[in-house]
Order: structure tokens, then C-alpha cells, then sequence
């Protein structure tokens, strides 16, 4: 293969000046930040430099934070009109904007993700989300949710490492706007945005105790699952995890939604737009380098166009630049964590192992951090574990076909069904293909585009519920939702 023309870019590092990262946090409960116990080191994953100490919240700690929600649902948040609500809601979305460089360097720093993604996807999703939800508060009797909309109460959740700001965005916006007060505990590894949120939340003046983040690792997220004090779980992360909730919640009362992991699928028919696809897959399966939930991790090609199309992609490939993550040029950043580096590679291996075909882009790893090429397995088998598994990471499995019905077959074997992608120049077999496929978000020619009115959720082992749009708030409100 011909190695494409790239020309060396100057370095165009973003500042970290913008934030300043304390030595040591606590957690933020009842509106006040109060220190914790026991603490663990939080690193860049770029540099294994340690930005801070994060704490490790117990069962008092978790306790006091369900309290403070308790409190603050009864005595302020129950009583307030949605219009007051909204209010707050707005007032978050704006200070998240003006804020918004100092999310963005931060979520950078602690997550490993190219400032450019931060910048351009993570935190202006996370605002819109916001200001979505806000327009939301004083209207829900319209939403078509029934007329008499009741919170639950307080809601527990959860959230993962991919997407530490906008994850917490997807939960707590919708959760307030529907009446409900929160305790969240952010990803061991990615706390620092969560609680500069917390900060947020004092500039926003909310009311004491309707936003309380609790830090720390699955202990805590267990001790949130399992509190007799709270009414409503809202998780995302590992379809692992989601099933130990999912047994934890059964015997209680509690209102559980799920988003759990996928394996998507991304469909090239011999008909597409083969350059529009390629940009379709690599945002698909690079962009966060691979750590998406609904990540086009499996490429499934018609036979006829399958050698041109890898050709192409692998060119495509090439291109990307990997680095440091606050260089404005870098496309695909450092790997969260060195246990999902560990894993990455041993899914790789075992992808070498059962027969498929390894090429990994030509590009030069820095010496510190978490890195992994931006790489693809031809040759791939539906057996394969590389076709199975979430390997979430820079990893495409490539698989073909030569019927459509065979294109749908392949991608429906899964335990996930959470997203897929169709390419296709014909609208009926758009069409067609979409009401095959069994995952609950579809692209057709395009990939990866998420917006606060699109409901987001998944079938199958992909979790419950959803996130987004109508449906995502009916998640929030009694007798609507996922009982
Ligand atoms: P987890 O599902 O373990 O983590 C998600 C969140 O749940 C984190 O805040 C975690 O805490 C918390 N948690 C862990 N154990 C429990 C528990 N028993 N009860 C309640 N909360 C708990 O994902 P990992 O970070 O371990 O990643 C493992 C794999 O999961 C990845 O390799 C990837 O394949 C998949 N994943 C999928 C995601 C998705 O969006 N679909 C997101 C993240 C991961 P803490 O991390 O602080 O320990």
C-alpha cells in the first residue's frame, strides 16, 4: 500500500492555566464540600502524572449524602414550581458555558481524551443537555407523560470514565428537571469535572442538598445501589455491573434505567458513498479512542467492496494523530487507564490467537501514559471473541457479507443491541435495515451524532430505559418510566 503524503504540524498545545487542581479533595454534600477519610491518587492517563487525591467515600459518607437529598427533596425541591426549577437548570447550562475551558482542559487532563473532543463535543453536549432539560421543568404536564408528574425522590447514580462530564449531564439535568434531587458518584479515575460541577452548582446558588457528589469506587457505587434511602437508580457502565444492580434493585422498590455496553454494528452496502463511509467509521470506532458505548466497533462489509473499502480506510488510518492529548492537532488521545489498556491488548491477542489478520496504523506511541494504535482485524469470524466482546478501544473488527438479510443476521448475533449504522445511497433499504436491526439507535450514513431531544438506550444485554429527548425524562417521574 502507497503511504500517504502528511505533512509535520507545529505543536499547538492548549494552556492548562485555566485550571487549578487542588491537592486533595473531599466530597460535596448538603451544598458544602466536606473531607473525606481515605483517599487515592487520580492520574492523567497521557503522563501518569497524579493531578490530585480523590476520596474514597463509606457508608457514612453515603449516608450523609442521601440525607442531604432527602432533606433538600422534602423541604425546597418538592415545593418548587418547574418553573423555578428551570430556572436553576438555565442558570447551570450558562455557568457550564462560561466555564467552559476550564471543563475542557480539565476533562482532558483526567480523562486522557483529545482536547479537541473535550472541547468541541464533550462540553457543549453536556451544556445543551442543560438547557434542554431546563426548558423541560415548567412543562412536563405536557410531555405527553400523563398530567399528574411526580418525581421519585432521590435518584442514586452512577457514571463511567468515558464521558465524565457529559454523563453527569445526561443524568442529573433530566433528574432535576423532573423534580428529583441526586447523590452521584462519578468513575474512581475521572472525579475532578464532577466536582468542579459541584462548583457549579454553588455559582448556580441550587438549593443545599440537591446535587451531592460522592467520590469513590465500586464500594461506594454498591453502597448507592443498596440504600434503603433511595428511590431511583440510573447507571451507566459495564453490562457486568448493570446485571449486579439490576439483582440488587429486584426486591425493592427502587426505578432502575441501565445503559450498559454494545457492540455495535456498521454496515457498508456496495452502494454507499465509499468516502463518507470511511469518515463514518472512523469517527465510529476512533473517536474517544474506542471508549464509547455505542462505538461501530464491528465494520460489516458487502464482499464486492470489502477490499477497496479497507484499501481506503487503512490509508484513512494513517492519517490520525496520536498524542498528546492537549495538542489541538491530536485525534485520538491516551487510553483512560492502564487495567482497559490491559484489557485492550489482551482482546487484541486473543484476535491474533483465533486467525484474524492485526494492522495498526504507523504512528509512534509517546514513552509515558496509556496508548494504543489505532487498529483493525480483517478476516474476522462471528466466533471471534474480537467479534463478540466489547473491547472498547481503537479496535475494528471487520466482517463481510453478501446478501443484505446476511449483513442483518451478522449484526443481530450479538447479546447488545445499543446502536448501529447503515451506508446505503437507497432510502428503502435504509429503511428496510433499520427495522431489522435490533439496537435502539440507528445512523444511516452517518455515526456517533448525539443530541439532548434523541432519546439513547439500548436493547438486550445494552441495558434499560433511556436517555434523552421525552423518554429519557420519563425515566425521572413516577408510574412513566422503568418501574
Ligand atoms: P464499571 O461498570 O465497573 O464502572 C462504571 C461505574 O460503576 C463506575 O463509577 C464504577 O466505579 C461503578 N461500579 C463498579 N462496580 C460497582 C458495583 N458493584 N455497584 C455499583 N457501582 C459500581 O466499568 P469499568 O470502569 O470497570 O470498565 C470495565 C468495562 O466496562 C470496560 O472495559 C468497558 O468494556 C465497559 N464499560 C462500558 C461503558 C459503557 O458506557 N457502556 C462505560 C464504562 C465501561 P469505579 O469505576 O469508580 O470503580
Amino acid at each position: 500500500m502507497e503511504t500517504p503524503v502528511s505533512f509535520e504540524y507545529a505543536p499547538a498545545p492548549e494552556s492548562r492555566s485555566v485550571v487549578s487542581i487542588k491537592p486533595k479533595y473531599g466530597h460535596f454534600i448538603g451544598g458544602k464540600f466536606v473531607s473525606g477519610t481515605k483517599h487515592f491518587p487520580t492520574i492523567n492517563p497521557a503522563t501518569e502524572e497524579v493531578l490530585s487525591r480523590i476520596a474514597l467515600a463509606g457508608k457514612a459518607d453515603v449516608d450523609a449524602a442521601v440525607k442531604a437529598a432527602r432533606k433538600a427533596y422534602v423541604g425546597t425541591w418538592s415545593k418548587m414550581s418547574g418553573k423555578e426549577r428551570g430556572k436553576y437548570l438555565f442558570r447551570i447550562a450558562r455557568i457550564m458555558q462560561e466555564r467552559s475551558r476550564e471543563f475542557a482542559v480539565l476533562e482532558t487532563l483526567d480523562n486522557g481524551k483529545p482536547i479537541r473532543e473535550s472541547r468541541d463535543v464533550d462540553v457543549p453536549l453536556a451544556a445543551a443537555h442543560f438547557f434542554y432539560h431546563a426548558g423541560w421543568a415548567d412543562k412536563l404536564e405536557f410531555a405527553g407523560l400523563g398530567t399528574s408528574t411526580k418525581a421519585h425522590g432521590v435518584a442514586g447514580q452512577i457514571i463511567p470514565w468515558n464521558f465524565p462530564l457529559l454523563m453527569l449531564a445526561w443524568k442529573v439535568a433530566p433528574a432535576l428537571a423532573a423534580g428529583n434531587t441526586v447523590v452521584l458518584k462519578p468513575a474512581e479515575n475521572t472525579s475532578l469535572t464532577a466536582l468542579l460541577f459541584a462548583e457549579v452548582c454553588q455559582q448556580a446558588e441550587l438549593p443545599a442538598g440537591v446535587v451531592n457528589i460522592v467520590t469513590g469506587d465500586g464500594t461506594t457505587g454498591a453502597l448507592i445501589v443498596n440504600h434503603p434511602g433511595i428511590d431511583k437508580i440510573a447507571f451507566t457502565g459495564s453490562t457486568e455491573v448493570g446485571k449486579i444492580i439490576a439483582r440488587a434493585v429486584a426486591p425493592t422498590q427502587k426505578s432502575v434505567t441501565l445503559e450498559l455496553g454494545g457492540k455495535a454494528a456498521n454496515i457498508i452496502f456496495e452502494d454507499a458513498a465509499i468516502d463518507e463511509a470511511i469518515e463514518g467509521i472512523v469517527n465510529g470506532v476512533f473517536f474517544n479512542q474506542g471508549h464509547v458505548c455505542c462505538a461501530g466497533s464491528r465494520l460489516i462489509l458487502q464482499e464486492s467492496v470489502a477490499d477497496e473499502v479497507v484499501e481506503k480506510l487503512k490509508r484513512r488510518m494513517a492519517l490520525i494523530r496520536v498524542g498528546d492529548p492537549m495538542d489541538k492537532n491530536t485525534d485520538l488521545g491516551a487510553i483512560n487507564s492502564k487495567e482497559q489498556l490491559l484489557k485492550i491488548r489482551e482482546l487484541s491477542a486473543a484476535g491474533d490467537a483465533e486467525g484474524g489478520e492485526r494492522w495498526s496504523a504507523p504512528c509512534e506511541l509517546p514513552a509515558k501514559g496509556f496508548w494504543f494504535p489505532p487498529t483493525i482485524f480483517t478476516g474476522v469470524t462471528q466466533s471471534h471473541r474480537i467479534a463478540r466482546e466489547e473491547i472498547f478501544g481503537p479496535v475494528l473488527s471487520v466482517l463481510t457479507f453478501r446478501t443484505p438479510q446476511e449483513a442483518i443476521d451478522k449484526a443481530n448475533n450479538t447479546p447488545f443491541g445499543l446502536s448501529a449504522g447503515i451506508w446505503s445511497e437507497k432510502g428503502s433499504r435504509i429503511l428496510w435495515a433499520s427495522q431489522q436491526l435490533r439496537a435502539g439507535v440507528i445512523w444511516a450514513n452517518t455515526f456517533n451524532k448525539f443530541d439532548p431531544t434523541s432519546p439513547f438506550g439500548g436493547y438486550k444485554e445494552s441495558g434499560w430505559g433511556r436517555e434523552g429527548g421525552r423518554h429519557g425524562l420519563s425515566a425521572y417521574l413516577k408510574g412513566v418510566g422503568h418501574e
